[in-house]
């Protein structure tokens, strides 16, 4: 938790400043959502429903909680004298301590992440975006106002405390008075009473509050009510209070399906999918799951948790239940309520039980082949799709061999095939040449680098489709994953490719006889090249041979079928699991001029130590590698050219 930079009691309570981030952050939410102020209504009713949500659970322990005030609800009226709207609950309700917590302080992790990518954006559309994503939360009620007052009591406690801001400076927390007490409908709860700005006056109007509120809370399963005041009449219910994953399907409208979506959020954006089932066999259960569009900016933090809300039969029962959704589908959003696990269980037990296993997978199965059927229906929205979530997706293929059939029909590769275009495994397999019997591909940090490899030169020239892997988690998953319907994974950078034997337009007969002469007419120059280039690099490269992996290069670095494939090794080094280093082997192209210059030089006696090293250093250097010595690099560089040079000046 971030602490308060400074604390003042004063007789009857306590003033705190606010912590440097909450008072940036509350400036830029207050001005990215200038033109989306309704969102502080939507927030504020959201967080009574959610307290509701939060007390009808304790219940289950404790009846005594909820023993004098049965009936949950939020009450959202106003004093146009004062200007204040207040939105009312009896939930849980907050002690002092939540009250700074929740309230005062920014809690989640990743906040200055936040901010820092809000500093470099400029564009108001972006900033709302990225705030969308984070989840203003409470503090969006400081847009339509310049003092905010919550008075809470939680249920259970005899105090009733006072919180109140300006939304600036900070904040003062202090018991409160009978009057102030008798804001609270009952023996609990929560009111936050906003004294309305002048700019914002459209929120002290009834059409509007009832238009705001019927949009955001028609999903919501906690009775919402608006008073009018100026009169004597009794509060209106405004929402129809049902569960909507209960509810069948064919009466959902779309719009209904975003609003809730939003609820659970607090976020900006509608979903990128949504899907709405009833499990109804073994186990039953209803389920609601929505794909974002954007990925949740803590993604990757190791301490983010999923966010598929648990509920047993219509009560909420956790935001986060561990087990209930695979770590690589944790992007999702949602409910699940189910019907089988029983009302008092608590939540350390539901990771073990057996009915939450089978919906994590029921839930897994369910999105991958939805998100198969958005690959063949929607190419935009898909690519959309895997460019946010295909790498965390990819977890599953290690971490979950029971769904790796359903990963590896979604999953997405950049290949040789097509610039810019994403291909299926499927698609790849239907274009392998008749003779290939391994999948091809290339790993590394990116597209470009990859694309310019001299190890793919050969397949390239002769039509033969290779991969392009750039997440580092594509290394780890092919540790596991041994093939794709029985075709085995080809790393080009690793061991012997012969690609003579997939050469398309030589019969099977040719090329083997090909491939005989090719050995037995090693002649012997170019035998000789290669034992002088073992003998000069022996302390670097394990072995020197020919290949026809190239077309352009000279050279190029691979690593013997045996060890690890050459990114792999890089990656492992960076998470320092990998100590020896193995030998490389330098491939070299028999058909490139260099090499032919090198094999006359060698045979007339002439030296070629320099030119080896420059070789091995440029091999190095196209893999992104660092080489061993830099000062010698220059050095025999500079010799060549300035031989070279001389040679074209006198010419
Ligand atoms: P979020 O709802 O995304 O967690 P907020 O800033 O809206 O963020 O709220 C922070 C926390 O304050 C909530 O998680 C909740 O614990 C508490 N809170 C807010 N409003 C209420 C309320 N009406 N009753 C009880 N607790 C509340």
């Amino acid at each position: 938790m971030a602490p308060q930079s400074a604390e003042q009691k004063t007789e009857d309570g306590t003033t705190m400043n606010f912590n440097a981030d909450v008072s940036r952050l509350l400036d830029i939410v207050a001005n990215a959502l200038y033109s989306n102020k309704d969102v502080f209504l939507r927030e504020l009713i959201s967080n009574s429903a959610d307290a509701c949500d939060k007390l009808r659970y304790a219940a289950i322990s404790d009846p005594s909680l909820t023993k004098d005030d049965s009936e949950f609800k939020i009450l959202i009226s106003k004093d146009t004298d004062y200007r204040h709207l207040s939105v009312t609950d009896n939930g849980i309700g907050m002690s002092k301590e939540e009250l700074i917590d929740n309230l005062g302080t920014i809690a989640k992790s990743g906040t200055a992440n936040l901010m820092e990518q809000l500093g470099k954006t400029q564009d108001e559309k972006d900033k709302v975006n990225l705030i969308g994503q984070f989840g203003v939360g409470f503090y969006s009620s400081f847009t339509v106002s310049n003092h905010v007052e919550v008075i809470s009591r939680k249920a259970g406690s005899d105090d009733v405390w006072l919180w109140e801001s300006d939304g600036r400076t900070g904040f003062e927390i202090r018991p409160a008075t009978e009057k102030e007490k008798k804001l609270l409908p009952s023996n609990r709860g929560t009111v936050v009473r906003c004294k309305i700005d002048h700019e914002a006056s459209e929120y002290l109007i009834d059409e509007k509050l009832k238009q705001v509120i019927q949009r955001y809370s028609d999903h919501i399963n906690v009775p919402i009510f608006l008073g009018i005041d100026e009169s004597d009449e009794e509060p209106v219910q405004v929402n129809t209070v049902s569960a909507i994953w209960a509810r069948s399907k064919q009466d959902i409208k779309e719009e209904e399906y975003n609003a809730f979506y939003k609820h659970i959020t607090h976020g900006m954006d509608d979903p990128l999918h949504t899907s709405h089932w009833k499990a109804e066999g073994k186990i039953e259960y209803n389920a609601l799951i929505y794909i974002p569009t954007l990925r949740p900016w803590d993604l990757y933090d190791p301490s983010r948790k999923h966010a598929v809300k648990l509920y047993v039969k219509r009560v909420f029962i956790a935001d986060d239940c561990e087990g209930l959704i695979f770590p690589w589908l944790r992007f999702l959003r949602g409910v699940v309520d189910s019907e089988d696990l029983p009302l008092n269980i608590s939540r350390e037990m539901l990771q073990h039980n057996p009915v939450i296993t089978r919906i994590k997978n029921g839930i897994a199965k369910r999105v991958l082949s939805d998100i198969d059927k958005l690959s063949r229906n929607d190419d935009a929205k898909f690519a959309s799709f895997w460019g946010q979530f295909g790498a965390v997706l990819k977890e599953g293929l290690y971490d979950a061999p029971d769904h790796r059939e359903g990963l590896l029909k979604i999953t997405r590769f950049f290949s040789t095939h097509e610039n810019d275009t994403l291909t299926s495994l499927e698609d790849y397999v239907s274009r392998m040449k008749d003779d290939q019997k391994e999948i091809y591909y290339i790993s590394g940090e990116n597209i470009e680098t990859l694309k310019n490899s001299p190890q793919i030169e050969g397949f390239i020239a002769r039509g033969i489709e290779v991969l392009f892997f750039t997440d580092t988690i594509d290394d780890f998953w092919l540790q596991s994953v041994i093939d794709y319907k029985g075709l085995t994974f080809k790393s080009v950078t690793k061991g012997d490719v012969d690609l003579a034997d997939l050469d398309a337009d030589t019969s099977p007969d040719d090329k083997k006889e090909d491939k005989d002469d090719g050995k037995s007419k090693l002649d012997e120059k170019s035998s000789a090249l290669v034992t002088r280039l073992k003998e000069i690099l022996e302390d670097e490269v394990g072995d020197v041979r020919y290949s026809n992996r190239m077309t352009n290069s000279a050279v190029c670095l691979v690593a013997s079928a045996h060890d690890v494939d050459l990114r792999m090794e890089r990656v492992l080094k960076i998470h320092q699991q990998y100590e020896t280093q193995s030998k490389r082997i330098l491939e070299i192209n028999p058909d490139h001029a260099l090499i032919s210059v090198m094999k006359n030089m060698q045979e007339n006696n002439e030296s070629i130590d320099d030119a080896a090293w420059l070789l091995l250093d440029q091999a190095k250097i196209i893999q992104g590698e660092p080489i061993s010595n830099p000062a010698r690099f220059a050095q025999t560089m500079s010799d060549i050219m300035t031989k070279g040079l001389e040679g074209k000046a006198k010419s």
